[in-house]
């Protein structure tokens, strides 16, 4: 006698089986796919005068460190790194709240929200500010000042904040906005970058002091756009960097990059690539190393 029941339960489960093969399949194929584009991408944006870095995470965060001037360029070039369906940056970050930096954040949030927004602690001291401080409220729902020993995650990758230390930093009475940039190091697995902002060479030797060998970076963002009072040759011994990213404008009216800063970071060694002679510079770091993907 039959039991067709019990037959049909055996073709159900068959076909079951098979389709649990299936998406073991495809769960190792895309796992393997996964691993294959498991990398760190870093974009040094071509925004002109300022700097203007991407940082995105092999799971897909993207962290925005500076948004150029208020000019709109930095819309045009998050549009050729972002698909046009993203409508949020996970994490904003505006190292310090000069207009080459934190500007171009006024065009970013009439665009784009900000899941989560980070920056220091003068940021009332500027004007750039004030006209930020509404669309931080509507379009950047969570927002902290961070300091030095704050850490940032994004995914596998890890944010170490090292400057500024806050209140007790600020030089009496004179707010120098440079002074108090956040200092990023950011590493997934054993590569890394750094990003100072404007920081000068004064805070840079302190970093130097305090943090020796753990600065050393794969990757560095030349200071204060190549300016002569940034890239010491102290934290430039500590960092030994492989690449060095130099963001600025051509023929901006600072006159930089300055012959004597980029003659500090030649002598590193490091190859240099600047974005106002390139346009946006791309990196792709795996665990182990990090590699120019212009
Ligand atoms: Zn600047
Ligand atoms: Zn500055």
């Amino acid at each position: 006698m039959f039991h067709f029941g019990k037959i049909i339960r055996k073709v159900g489960l068959v076909r079951l089986m098979t389709l649990l093969a299936f998406i073991v399949f495809i769960f190792a194929a895309v796992s393997w796919w996964g691993g294959i584009r498991g990398v760190m991408k870093i974009t040094f944006l071509d925004i002109g005068q300022g700097d203007a870095v991407l940082v995105t995470a092999p799971g897909g965060v993207r962290m925005l460190y500076d948004a150029g001037q208020k000019d709109g360029s930095i819309l045009s070039r998050l549009g050729e790194e972002l698909p046009w369906y993203v409508d949020t940056i996970d994490i904003c970050v505006a190292s310090h709240p000069d207009d080459d930096h934190a500007g171009g954040f006024i065009n970013v949030l009439s665009r784009y929200h900000c899941r989560i927004w980070l920056d220091g602690h003068i940021n009332n001291h500027t004007g750039v500010f004030h006209e930020l401080e509404d669309l931080i409220q509507k379009h950047a729902p969570k927002r902290a000042s961070i300091l030095r020993g704050s850490e940032i995650y994004l995914g596998d990758v890890y944010a170490h904040v090292l400057h500024p230390k806050g209140k007790e930093s600020l030089a009496w009475r004179s707010i120098v906005t440079n002074a108090e940039s956040i200092v990023l190091k950011i590493s997934y697995g054993s590569s890394s970058l750094l990003l100072s902002g404007d920081l000068p060479i004064d805070q840079e030797n302190e970093l130097a002091r305090g943090y020796g060998t753990n600065l050393e970076s794969d990757i560095f963002k030349a200071g204060h756009h190549g300016s002569k009072t940034s890239s010491g040759a102290s934290l430039l011994s500590h960092v030994k960097p492989s690449f060095v990213a130099v963001s600025y404008g051509s023929r901006n009216r600072y006159g930089h990059p300055s012959r004597e800063a980029m003659d500090r970071l030649k002598s590193t060694g490091a190859e240099i690539h600047e974005t106002a002679r390139e346009g946006s510079i791309h990196f792709v770091c795996t665990r182990e190393r990090c590699f120019l993907d212009n």
